[in-house]
């Protein structure tokens, strides 16, 4: 477990990719420029690994007044779809980021690609090869052992030019011939063994549509795009390091004058508790276990987005967790430390009775409501303050309720006094109960004298506990989503033996009708975030909340295990 810093620690040194555009600046590398991209597969939606890459990438091009595009890489026709191209766009401007200009598309740049890859068989560097996929794979060699050079690798270059056009036009089927360039059979680089560029593919893509049936890899199209965009730092995660090579390789072939993209490799971002792969995510939604990719359970930008997780307590954790040069898990409890940082200073404080009782206390008059003032956000000097209406008829929680307490109770027990939160203190006279036993309604006395704020004696008196309410006549009805962790275990894929998703927590969610809410919430539209006192902090959520059917979603509880953590 990689242990990060505390949160309150500002950043005190640059990190490792920080320390290499400082020093390319300083060497005036590529016109001093720095200039990034985010270069996502429009395949699937985008989680909170993106989200970390999201960050780096436009978060370094704000830091250094340089750029960052959005690129789609879209070189796969097979996945990919234009439902994802808008979800990933509303993805990342929700996380509070704008690319350079218009989004970009490595399919823009097929042409250029294909006059580049005729000039490299022109110069005797790329050849087209019969063999199958699994022949060539063959014949790939071992890390110990060299491979064995193909028997079209010798083709002139007139019929490798021939055959590439016929490739291009549809001559052949998918999967029969590829281009592959000419590099070293012998190289202790495997990827350096005549990797495959071209592929044959009869296939429509979403946005050039029938016009191409051959295909570049991802290792030919990569590089050469970011030369095409002017990038400076192409950051990508370890996976690819074993890649730079060959992206280099092919950067020194087609390249002209002094400017250079560079590729930077960085470790993926983990967190506890979840998963991210695209497979895993895609079977959780498609068997059933969460209610879509956008539940806020997911860890989708669009999950946890619903969840009520703010974009700025994203970029801060980003922020807090760095980069690292070594895989390595997050603890969630972090992460959910800086959401709730973020909404104890900016969220509104409600009351909320999400599993009610009513409360009556009976010598105060039938007809009578006041309105109790109250502080928006005591964290906050500019929230101001509301009026509540109390009565005779309350509503609490039914947990704050105990008959026969234990003396450390000091919630609501017959006898004993109890502050109602801005209003009066109380004293439980009875508890009623229905034939079978089961309690219906309590009844209490008011001390008139006590209203908090009022001055009097009678207001100050000390007493252990404050509970919310909310007057039983004016409560709204809510539907309450208490949402938590998805997995009951930090690593639901470390066991290898077992099926992840016999880790799944059946408690994950549990939905609470007949909540009771206090009127001011009338208002509440969806993806308001508002702290519920003494519960957590929730979202009307983004689609099912309406002014005549509201509906919240539990963010995250108040108790912070992460502060605890730091104390030990
Ligand atoms: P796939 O398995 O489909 O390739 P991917 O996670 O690599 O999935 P991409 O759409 O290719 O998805 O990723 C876009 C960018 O986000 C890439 O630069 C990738 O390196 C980065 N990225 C993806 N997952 C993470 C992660 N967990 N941590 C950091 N960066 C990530
Ligand atoms: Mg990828």
């Amino acid at each position: 477990m990689n242990k990060p810093e505390t949160p309150s620690e500002e950043k005190k040194s640059l990190n490792f990719i920080e320390q290499i555009i400082e020093e390319d600046l300083k060497n005036g590398k590529n016109q001093k420029r720095v200039h990034t991209r985010f270069p996502p597969e429009p395949n699937g939606y985008l989680h909170i690994g993106h989200a970390k890459s999201i960050c780096l990438n436009f978060g370094l091009a704000r830091q250094y007044n340089g750029k960052c595009n959005l690129r789609f890489d879209d070189t796969n026709p097979e996945k990919e779809e234009t439902e994802y191209v808008e979800s990933i766009k509303a993805d990342i401007r929700w996380l509070g980021f704008e690319w350079d200009g218009e989004e970009m598309y490595a399919s823009d740049y097929f042409d250029q690609l294909y006059e580049w890859a005729v000039k490299l068989i022109k110069e005797g560097k790329a050849y087209v090869d019969d063999q199958t996929p699994e022949e060539i794979s063959k014949q790939r060699g071992t890390t110990k052992e060299p491979g064995k050079e193909s028997p079209f690798r010798e083709r002139s270059v007139e019929e490798n030019l021939d055959l590439f056009e016929q490739m291009k036009n549809g001559a052949f089927e998918s999967g029969s011939k590829v281009l592959r360039a000419k590099i070293d059979m012998a190289s202790p680089n495997m990827l350096l063994r005549d990797p495959i560029m071209y592929r044959i593919l009869n296939r429509e893509h979403h946005r050039t549509g029938n016009k191409w049936h051959i295909y570049p890899m991802y290792d030919y199209a990569h590089g050469e795009s970011d030369y095409i965009e002017g990038i400076t730092h192409s950051l990508c995660t370890l996976e690819f390091e074993v890649h730079r090579p060959l992206y280099n390789w092919f950067l020194d072939q087609l390249a002209e004058g002094e400017y250079r993209p560079q590729q930077i490799e960085f470790a993926r971002f983990n967190l506890g508790y979840t998963v991210m792969s695209k497979r895993k995510l895609l079977e959780l939604v498609n068997e059933g276990y969460v209610a879509g990719w956008d539940d806020p359970r997911m860890p989708t930008i669009t999950g946890i987005r619903r969840r009520g997780y703010p974009p700025a307590a994203i970029r801060r954790f980003s922020e807090i967790i760095g980069i690292a040069k070594r895989d390595n898990l997050q603890d969630v409890a972090l992460l959910e430390h800086t959401v709730r940082e973020s909404l104890n200073k900016t969220a509104p404080r409600v009351m909320a009775v999400l599993n009610p009782v009513k409360l009556v206390l009976t010598n105060y008059p039938e007809d009578k409501v006041e309105h109790v003032e109250i502080e928006n956000n005591p964290e906050d000097e500019d929230a101001g303050t509301r009026e509540m209406p109390f009565c005779r008829e309350l509503y609490i929680e039914r947990d704050d309720f105990m008959e026969d307490a234990p003396r450390k109770f000091f919630r609501m027990t017959p006898g004993k006094e109890v502050r109602l939160k801005a209003g009066y203190i109380v004293k439980c006279t009875e508890a009623i109960k229905d034939s079978e036993g089961n309690l219906t309604e309590i009844h209490a006395t008011y001390d008139p004298d006590s209203k908090s704020g009022s001055g009097t004696e009678a207001s100050m008196r000390k007493v252990k506990g404050t509970l919310h309410w909310v007057s039983a006549q004016h409560a709204l009805d809510a539907e309450v989503r208490q949402y938590d962790r998805l997995f009951t275990v930090e690593e639901p894929t470390a066991d290898k033996e077992k099926d992840y998703k016999e880790y799944i927590n059946p408690e994950s969610l549990e939905i609470l009708k007949g909540c009771k809410v206090e009127p001011s919430l009338a208002n509440a539209k969806p993806e308001d975030r508002f702290q519920f006192q003494r519960k957590g902090y929730f979202v009307a959520d983004r689609f099912d909340h309406k002014p005549d059917k509201m509906v919240f979603n539990r963010t995250v509880p108040l108790r912070d295990t992460w502060a605890k953590v730091k104390k030990k």
